[in-house]
């Protein structure tokens, strides 16, 4: 059975646009009194794919008033180098947000070098401290993909006071946080994974369907109920070569209520958060600073 022919689509670009619109009237607030919020952003090697997400993220801070600074070395750097660059920015006072781009080479524990950066400057959230924080709810940096589901559901006004969600995925970047966000605003969360018995019938259950995952059509219409709330993280290529996400598109938007597009969708809210991160990192200094 369908309900609806065409969910709404819930438009990534728009909702950024008008979130960016924001950050950019508080930035220039911030830099009136001479702080200028300061993101660095760290890529080590020549990965194709994170020379676009760096080139992308720093296009947006100019964009929005933000000073930023890339730094790129090569896949031939030294764990110890990375880490000493990270504790440079951790004192570095035109800095308020510290992003290495992942993936790290594989000579370099990833682990280390994330918990080597300021919690107060770590604005992916990827931390222990700030994943600590979110866990216990707790103020901290929220990172940033999952923070972007949630502004998407906020901006329909979607109340998810009783209903429930259930999370495809359960990484420590997407699946395990938003899962925690979701819970946070009173859904009664499942979260399943590559060892869940039956998804699809707990997608059938699910007023909302978070899904993170990495491959195409892990969600189709046949396992969503009638007018539930579909996201879809994933960014797969398909057989043409484009870009698609975890959910068959063209089916499920025949079912659900209101669905994300890939691309579109959460995509350009990911950089949005980061840029509302490395912002609030730098109106926290300044407001830590009238305070003393
Ligand atoms: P990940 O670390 O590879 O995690 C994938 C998760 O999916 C794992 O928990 C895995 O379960 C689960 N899984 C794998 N196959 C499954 C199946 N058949 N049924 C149910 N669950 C299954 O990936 P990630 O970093 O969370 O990213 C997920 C996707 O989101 C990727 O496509 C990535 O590119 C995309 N992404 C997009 C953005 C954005 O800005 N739009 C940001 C981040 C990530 P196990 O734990 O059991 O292995």
């Amino acid at each position: 059975m369908t309900i609806s022919r065409n969910s709404h689509l819930m438009d990534g670009i728009a909702l950024s646009k008008h979130l960016r619109h924001d950050i950019a009237r508080r930035a220039a607030a911030l830099t009136a009194h001479d702080i200028t919020p300061g993101l660095a952003v760290i890529l080590v090697g020549d990965n194709p794919a994170s020379q676009v997400y760096v080139r992308n993220k720093v296009k947006a801070c100019a964009d929005t008033g933000l000073h930023s600074v890339l730094e790129k070395y090569p896949d031939s750097m030294g764990e110890a180098e990375l880490l000493a660059r990270i504790e440079a920015l951790n004192h570095d006072a035109s800095i308020h947000g510290i992003l290495v781009q992942l993936p790290l080479p594989a000579h370099i524990d990833a682990h280390k070098v994330l918990e080597a950066i300021s919690p107060a400057k770590d604005v992916d959230g990827f931390h222990v401290a700030n994943a600590g924080a979110l866990m216990v709810g707790q103020p901290g940096f929220w990172p940033c993909t999952p923070y972007g589901c949630m502004k998407l559901l906020e901006s329909i006004n979607y109340e998810l006071k009783g209903k429930h969600a259930v999370v495809i995925g359960r990484s420590n970047i997407v699946g395990k946080p938003v899962a925690l966000m979701l819970l946070q605003k009173n859904a009664t969360v499942t979260v399943c994974h590559s060892a869940t018995a039956n998804l699809k019938a707990m997608t059938l259950q699910a007023d909302v369907v978070v899904v993170a995952v990495g491959k195409r059509n892990v969600l189709t219409a046949d396992m969503v109920k009638p007018g539930a709330v579909v996201i879809d993280v994933g960014m797969n290529r398909n057989l043409e070569g484009k870009l698609c996400g975890d959910v068959d598109f063209t089916g499920v938007r025949e079912v659900a209520g209101f669905i994300t597009p890939v691309p579109g969708g959460v995509g350009p809210m990911t950089i949005t958060m980061l840029l509302v991160n490395t912002l609030e990192a730098a109106e926290r200094l300044a407001h830590a600073k009238a305070a003393s």
